[in-house]
């Protein structure tokens, strides 16, 4: 049994209301431990004076130069004593989680288990990093709950001007759009990155992100320094008695409103079967016995809007890869950024795909460590010094892919173009 709560009538007025409050899951906690009793009373008074009373220091574990957050509290007496002394230092350990977050409950009793006894027993599954967050220990507790969970298997993540955590989405295990193995991947490049991710020494932070689809559930292209998307270059595979099922469910105007008019290529058009163009590049789907769903692969973008809604109708193909996009960020300084292509395609599947992949996330942080200045994303590195630059020096081809849109750009060849105009005009006089 925990000392008395503190008032706090202000985050009780968080408690109100339809959805579930943090401060509900806190005063749970502070039922049996003071630690959090006294957490309650900080965060109070932050409310009340809207000021955090958090402030930063030094705080580690051997071995290691980053992976825990201190916080020791600000919120001090006339003597220079904490007011909420059982709350005075809450320190957060970031852990690395498995790739595609794939637990089993054990390990997740054995993280709670862990943490009531070394910690606050507050754990957010993830945090913004992409870590697992142990949120709340003291400095003498730190170094106990690390080993116990490096004892579990699983590893202190990064912080401050390093290679970051990684994250990637759940991947083939459970999804049946993945178009690459991301759990491998992940694993790959991240462990060839240990010491950069443990030993802070990059101008700046450096984010990996594995989607294994151009559904891009890690939100890569908006959150990570090197973004690694599944994709395919061959058609679209369809299958004609799901795609009948489909449309015997949700219909024409469904086909025309939700389908046909998203798509952003306009790659797509319903045809009667007997219509639908012989092409290497063109698939259909049968719709019903007349109608089909005809594809125009060479048009598509790989946006995935048919293949989400008309799921096992359609499919991404059968040559599937990667493409790698590099220098997304949110928003400091310059403002944000998405990823911008670089690797428009690559195979990832046999070993020497994934150490090609390795090496080239090498020489790109080989060259972000010598050329960014401090305190600058690859992003920002890239607008400043330029992107031909930057592609030198990875020695990567320019490639139309890398157009921010390419569809948008004026140069376009001509060639032809007068030969098609006589050959109208010729048509035209002969009518
Ligand atoms: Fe169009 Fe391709 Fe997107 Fe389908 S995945 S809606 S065909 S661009």
């Amino acid at each position: 049994m925990a000392k008395k709560m503190h008032d706090t009538p202000n985050l009780d007025e968080l408690e109100k209301g339809p959805w579930p409050s943090f401060v509900t899951g806190l005063k749970d906690l502070a039922k049996e431990k003071d630690y959090m009793v006294d957490l309650l009373g900080q965060l109070e008074t932050s409310y009340k004076t809207r000021k955090g009373y958090w402030k930063g220091g030094t705080v580690g574990v051997f071995g290691y130069g980053g992976g825990v957050i201190p916080r020791f509290t600000e919120l001090k007496d006339d003597k220079g004593q904490p007011i909420y002394k059982d709350a005075a230092e809450f320190h957060t350990l970031r852990i690395m989680p498995p790739p595609g977050m794939h637990y089993d409950t054990g390990t997740l009793r054995q993280f709670c288990d862990l943490w009531e006894k070394h910690g606050s027993g507050l754990i957010a599954f993830h945090g913004q990093s992409g870590d697992i967050m142990f949120q709340g220990a003291t400095t003498e507790n730190v170094q106990k709950a690390f080993d116990d969970i490096n004892e579990m298997g699983f590893d202190l993540g990064g912080a401050g001007p390093a290679v970051r955590t990684s994250m990637s989405c759940v991947g083939a295990a459970r999804c049946e759009q993945s178009c690459y193995d991301e759990a491998k991947a992940h694993r790959t490049v991240l462990n060839t990155f240990l010491d950069d991710i443990h030993r802070p020494s990059l101008p700046y932070k450096f984010k990996f992100k594995f989607s294994g689809c151009p559904n891009d559930c890690m939100n890569s292209i908006q959150r990570s320094d090197m973004a690694v998307i599944g994709t395919w270059r061959d058609n679209i595979r369809t299958d004609d008695d799901l795609g009948k099922k489909w449309f015997a469910k949700h219909g024409m105007n469904e086909l025309i409103n939700d389908v046909v008019a998203r798509c952003p290529t306009k790659a797509l058009q319903i045809k009667e079967v007997k219509n639908v163009r012989k092409d290497a590049h063109i698939t259909s789907v049968a719709l019903d016995g007349v109608q089909a769903l005809e594809i125009d692969n060479k048009d598509c973008v790989r946006c995935m809007h048919c293949v989400n809604v008309m799921t096992g109708a359609l499919a991404p193909g059968k040559d599937k890869g990667v493409t790698v996009l590099i220098g997304g960020k949110s928003h400091l300084k310059i403002g944000g950024l998405l990823g911008t292509v670089i690797i428009p395609f690559m195979k990832l599947e046999a070993d020497e795909d994934f150490e090609k992949l390795t090496d080239f996330a090498q020489r790109t942080i080989d060259f972000f460590a010598e050329n960014a200045l401090e305190h600058e994303r690859t992003g920002e590195m890239i607008e400043r010094i330029g992107l031909a630059t930057f592609l030198e020096a990875m020695e990567v081809d320019v490639d139309p892919a890398m157009v921010n849109s390419p569809r948008m750009n004026p140069y376009v060849r001509t060639d032809g173009w007068d030969d098609e105009v006589a050959k109208i005009n010729a048509k035209k006089q002969a009518a």
